[in-house]
């Protein structure tokens, strides 16, 4: 079995940017978000469970999920949410397990991406987990930034989240995005020639 390695962080940390190298160098990175966006895609199996449940109401003309329309009903109804949860947490989490066994057939080292790394406690899959950390106020600026959102919005989406200082208690590595790209990258580089420089403190 190859060493698999979870990457993690909060919203507009700096996941992107580590994957992306990392793609860059030749390595596989599985992307829990686009894995999901799959699966809900017309056909896919998350699409299917949720119209099966919901009924064609949640179909827009061109076939696609009517996203706003899901949201609400599924966060206006306590129930709806247990149910989505579940029912697509574990149809989630087969997919990914299904991508991960594929991969550690062929790679000797290979990464997975997943946002909810800790909040669905994917932490027991990986010899490492590596949280791309940075301090909040540089996240509200780069995420306001990025998304063209006013302060208010960026920091309501923010708290709906874990702290990333609450996922620095759980990480065996931590990545410190505070300063450049160039600064993140080297730590990258770093980790992957097995020094230690960036363990937890
Ligand atoms: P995530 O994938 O975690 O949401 P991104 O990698 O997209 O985060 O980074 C969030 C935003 O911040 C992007 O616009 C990215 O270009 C920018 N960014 C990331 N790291 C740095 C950095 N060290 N310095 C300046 N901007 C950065």
């Amino acid at each position: 079995m190859g060493k698999i390695i979870g990457i993690t962080g909060g919203i507009a940390s700096g996941k992107s940017t580590v994957t992306n190298f990392l793609r860059q160098k030749g390595f596989q990175v599985v992307d829990a978000d686009a894995v999901v966006h799959d699966l809900q895609k017309p056909g896919g199996h998350l699409y299917q469970v949720l119209v099966q449940h919901f009924g064609q109401k949640i179909i827009l003309e061109n076939g696609e999920l009517n996203r706003p329309l899901l949201a609400s009903l599924i966060f206006s109804n306590p129930e709806e949410r247990e149910w989505s949860k579940q029912t697509q947490g574990e149809i989630i989490r087969e997919e990914l397990a299904a991508l991960r066994d594929q991969l550690a057939q062929t790679e000797a080292i290979f990464f997975m991406d997943i946002p909810l790394l800790f909040e669905q406690d994917y932490s027991a899959w990986f010899d490492e987990t590596w949280l791309i950390y940075v301090d909040y106020d540089i996240q509200l600026e780069r995420f306001m930034k990025r998304d063209h959102l006013s302060k208010e919005v960026a920091k309501s989406r923010l708290s709906a989240q874990w702290s990333l200082a609450e996922k620095r208690k759980l990480a065996s590595r931590i990545l410190d995005n505070n300063g450049s790209r160039d600064q993140l990258v080297s730590q990258v580089v770093k980790l992957l020639e097995g020094g230690d420089s960036c363990a937890r403190d």
